[in-house]
């Protein structure tokens, strides 16, 4: 008998409401076979080893929005003045510093990943170099190769360069459990025909890709006037920001208009987004992922959630990288977004740091404790007796969790 039970004093199913004293049984290799009140289902489990927990279970977590390659950044690079100067000082800063050469620092932020409760990630890279240590850790989810230049030629180039090492890629690609996709970085850092070329090749592959969109004001201008900050920042790049097709129109209508908006492009930060561009966005069925931390850290504002949520978007929580962030904990997000929104349930803030992440990510498997899904199971104390659950969850610190079921790497043979 290899299956394994979990008796809790509450589990949090990530997509449904929760359950006190329940139950969750998993096979060998930690798919869930089932859940709900112990009472009903660990009787029809008998022989089943029963570790009873005190405290919490939840799916493991998703973080949406990594860089990990930055992580050798961490504090060094200052925010609060906006997203064009922390730009400039991340530019020179990582020109110096080659952080996507720090393998210990990648190493240490997939362990503080790991350590948090961690399952999956959507990590944004240019080198790759972050592959090697989210597979080594067991970590699933997407890496997203970004594709960005104003230049119309250089940027086409680099989609070439993709293609061309396509098969190279997949040759030696580490890990079943992590999706490669080609992804544009911006709207106003890529040219749209690299946007459009870029997308198609992901199409070709038959994944979700991520952009960056509506971050903050700076984008807006420029999109819509070639003005404004990241105007002044490229000026030194004449002859590629006049022949630069600015859509001349908001954020996430460019996105639309370059076919950027729907259900397998991942739409990023929208913390600049207003109501009716949230209303095209939550009706084209693009995945969002709110970046909290990051936009306090680098514009000192947070994501409109409450219009977010208006609009019927539940959005997946990505910390961004550790040059604009202390931690890597998902739910620190959600803890920025219950000091600032109580208004927001937490059942909902644990929704969007774990099943609206694997949705994001388009992962069924992930992020829900769900018959059939292998999301990692994750442990912490309830406060007190009677505590919401959720709340204690979105409340824990990475010290006070632990896994009850780590999810195993899968090799890219197959074991
Ligand atoms: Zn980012």
């Amino acid at each position: 008998m290899t299956h394994r039970a979990f008796h809790a004093d509450a589990v949090l199913p990530g997509d449904a409401a929760p359950i006190a004293d329940g139950a969750v049984v998993v096979d060998a290799s930690g798919i869930v076979v089932e859940v709900g009140p112990a009472a009903g289902v660990l009787p029809r489990h008998a022989g089943v080893r029963v570790e009873r927990i005190r405290g919490v279970v939840f799916p493991g977590l998703v973080n949406a929005h990594t860089h990990l390659e930055l992580s050798g950044l961490r504090g060094k690079v200052a925010g609060g003045a906006g997203f064009v100067p922390w730009l400039q000082r991340l530019l020179t800063t990582r020109g110096e510093e080659r952080p996507e050469d720090d393998g210990e620092a990648i190493d240490a932020a997939v362990a503080e990943l790991v350590a948090a409760g961690t399952a999956a990630v959507g990590d944004v890279s240019n080198s790759l170099a972050t592959v090697g240590a989210l597979a080594r850790a067991g970590l699933a989810g997407s890496v997203f190769h970004e594709v960005f230049g104003l230049a119309r030629e250089a940027a086409m180039a680099r989609v070439e360069t993709l293609e061309r090492g396509l098969d190279e890629v997949a040759a030696g690609w580490p890990s079943r459990d992590l999706v490669y996709a080609p992804s544009p970085h911006t709207l106003f850092t890529t040219h749209p025909d690299a946007v459009r070329a870029v997308l198609a090749l992901a199409r070709r592959l038959g994944v979700r890709a991520s952009l960056h969109l509506a971050e903050h004001p700076a984008e807006r201008a420029f999109l819509a006037t070639r003005t404004g900050p990241m105007a002044t920042l490229a000026a030194s790049m004449a002859e590629a920001l006049a022949a630069f097709p600015v859509p001349a129109t908001d954020p996430v209508r460019a996105a639309r208009a370059l076919g950027a908006l729907g259900p397998d492009v991942l739409a990023v930060h929208l913390a600049d987004a207003r109501p009716d561009e949230l209303a095209l966005v939550a009706e084209s069925g693009a995945p969002v992922v709110a970046c909290p931390r990051s936009n306090l850290f680098i514009e000192v504002r947070l994501p409109p959630m409450p219009a977010m949520l208006a609009a019927g978007i539940v959005p997946a929580l990505g910390t961004d990288s550790l040059a604009s962030n202390a931690s890597l904990d998902v739910l620190a997000e959600a803890r920025a977004l219950a000091d600032r929104f109580p208004a927001i349930a937490a059942r909902t803030l644990l929704e969007m740091a774990t099943t609206a992440g694997a949705r994001a990510l388009g992962r069924a498997d992930l992020g829900r404790i769900a018959p059939g899904a292998r999301p990692g199971l994750v442990a912490c104390a309830l406060d007190a007796e009677g505590a919401d659950p959720c709340a204690a969850v979105v409340r824990s610190r990475p010290s006070s969790r632990r896994w009850v079921v780590r999810r195993s790497p899968l090799s890219s043979e197959g074991t």
